[in-house]
């Protein structure tokens, strides 16, 4: 069990309670290096249904594949995005489900793609939402310098 934000292996077990489903455990931990929380699901499977509708474990390494072709070039770090695949994979476990659609997935990785790195962000954005044209690109950028903007940057 890797600290996903240092990826220390060591780390102790803060606090344990079943899950709503029943059929899991859910753990907090904290990394013995660096001293952050993280939380971990254990024992419940979590796989994937891709667009061909074949079902396949759900896996951060394939996560972080998907991501990394849109990386290329940019300073993202292999912490980054282990750390990604980190909140991904919480965010589609919140769900509570043990089938997600690929989609899901997808959508999971956006909004902390787009925290991390907002050129990765647009180019993992253009394939997976199928940019048709340079308008749907206008159209993203012009969201994210709005929220520039909001955020007073
Ligand atoms: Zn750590």
């Amino acid at each position: 069990m890797h600290c996903p934000f240092c990826r220390h292996d060591g780390s102790r077990v803060v606090d344990s309670r079943t899950a709503e489903d029943g059929a899991s455990i859910r753990r907090r931990r904290e990394c013995t290096r660096c001293g952050r929380r993280f939380t971990t699901l254990e024992t419940a499977s979590l796989s994937v249904r891709k667009r061909s509708g074949a079902v396949d474990p759900f896996s951060r390494a394939k996560v972080i594949g998907g991501v990394r072709r849109a990386c290329q070039g940019r300073p993202v770090s292999d912490d980054d995005l282990a750390l990604l695949a980190y909140k991904v994979e919480e965010t589609v476990r919140g769900n509570g489900q043990a089938i997600v659609d690929s989609h899901e997935v997808g959508l999971a990785i956006l909004g902390p793609l787009r925290e991390l790195d907002e050129v990765a962000y647009l180019r993992f954005a253009s394939v997976y939402s199928s940019f048709n044209s340079l308008e749907d690109f206008e159209a993203e950028i012009t969201q994210l310098r709005a929220g520039h903007a909001s955020r007073g940057a």
